[in-house]
């Protein structure tokens, strides 16, 4: 079976979990504080504060930024739940804005359709554009927007670590917090992980104790300082993170190959192309290949259709106005809605071959005819 991913761990990454293992101290150590320097440096910003997945993450994000009831963050309707359900868990409300059919991110006019006919009663507070699958937002533009309306940025980076906006800053280092996701469909796993990114070295301080406990230690004491959680990373998980790291950069060369290899397939399939085809942004790190189907033919049918072929496939991400569970957007978003049912993820990992693609697009023409 042709898996739509896969975990790159090499035999040295493994070796090195085992070495922690072996040394008993499973939780926080000097693995943890090596891999956030190095992703630190990698990412280009001041600090990295690693934590337990990519939604602890953004969930520290909503409750270090005092976001709650009576604010509202505005956010993408396509993406994955996590992005909404870390607002409502602290008591704000998901503003729900339509994406671009083709880069699937937030749709600026949209977006300042929105904030200009907002009328409450919730404060629009944040905005938190989602880099989906690797393709870095209009993060330009939102900055300005957000700049104009005194919205604080929050980036849902959960899929897009490597990833570069124009100009060659990595995503997740524009706005005020940057969520990253180290989940084994991401294309840096540590099993479960997350990591924030700020260049506010106060707010990172008190990230760290909002992670373990609200603790703070200091000269052998330990206070409590505030009412906080437990979304730390352990130590073998930071040990499998920090082998990856340095090969990042050319496994996203190789899966942006790969890419580029589905386009030109697709873009001329015998009788003329029938999908509509993910934009090849610069700077995309390609998390996921997405390739949005006909309205008349049935995502059900294609993918059992490639599993009889031998080669997974699925959904790419969700709308949330579909779910019911966020509340009613303030404008229809219709392209969110279709990418939801319409949307086809293909297979995409840096061990594949250029064969592999092929044969992916030969099942899909036949799937399709
Ligand atoms: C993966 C992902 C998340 C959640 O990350 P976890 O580590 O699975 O908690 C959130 N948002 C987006 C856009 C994602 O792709």
């Amino acid at each position: 079976m042709l898996k739509l991913s896969h975990p790159n761990i090499s035999d040295s990454a493994i070796d090195a979990v085992i070495d922690v293992l072996r040394s008993g101290n499973l939780v926080h150590g000097a693995e943890n504080e090596e891999f956030e320097r190095e992703l630190a440096a990698y990412l280009g910003c001041a600090e990295v504060v690693l934590v337990s997945s990519g939604t602890a993450a953004l969930h520290l994000a909503m409750m270090a930024l005092g976001l709650g009831p009576g604010d509202a963050v505005v956010i993408p309707d396509f993406t994955f739940p996590a992005t909404a359900n870390v607002i409502a868990l602290v008591g704000a409300r998901p503003v729900l804005v339509d994406v671009e059919p083709d880069t699937y991110n937030l749709s600026i006019p949209c977006l300042l359709s929105v904030i200009e006919n907002w009328t409450g009663p919730e404060r629009l507070r944040a905005v938190m554009p989602v880099h989906e699958f690797g393709c870095p937002a209009r993060i330009a533009e939102i900055q300005s927007i957000a700049d104009q309306h005194s919205l604080v940025i929050v980036e849902d980076a959960a899929c897009a670590l490597g990833a570069e906006a124009e100009g060659g800053k990595k995503v997740g280092t524009f706005g005020r917090l940057g969520c990253f996701s180290f989940h084994p469909r991401k294309t840096l796993t540590t099993g479960e992980g997350g990591a924030l990114a700020t260049d506010d070295i106060a707010l990172a301080q008190r990230l760290r104790r909002m992670r373990s406990h609200g603790m703070e230690r200091s000269g052998g004491s330990v206070t409590f300082t505030e009412v906080a959680l437990n979304y730390r990373l352990t130590q073998f998980q930071a040990a499998l993170g920090r082998y990856q790291l340095p090969r990042l950069d050319e496994w996203i060369d190789r899966r942006s190959e790969l890419a580029s290899h589905y386009l030109q397939i697709l873009s001329s399939a015998p009788g003329g192309n029938r999908f509509a085809l993910p934009a090849a942004n610069s700077g995309h790190s390609w998390q996921t290949f997405m390739i949005t189907l006909p309205e008349g033919v049935s995502r059900a049918t294609v993918v059992a259709a490639l599993r009889k072929d031998g080669i997974e496939s699925g959904a790419g991400a969700q709308c949330l106005s579909s779910i019911g569970l966020y509340g009613k957007p303030p404008a229809p978003t219709p392209i969110s809605a279709r990418l939801a049912t319409h949307g086809l993820a293909l297979p995409l990992f840096e061990q594949m071959t250029k064969c592999d693609v092929e044969e992916v697009c030969a099942a899909l023409f036949k799937a399709t005819s």
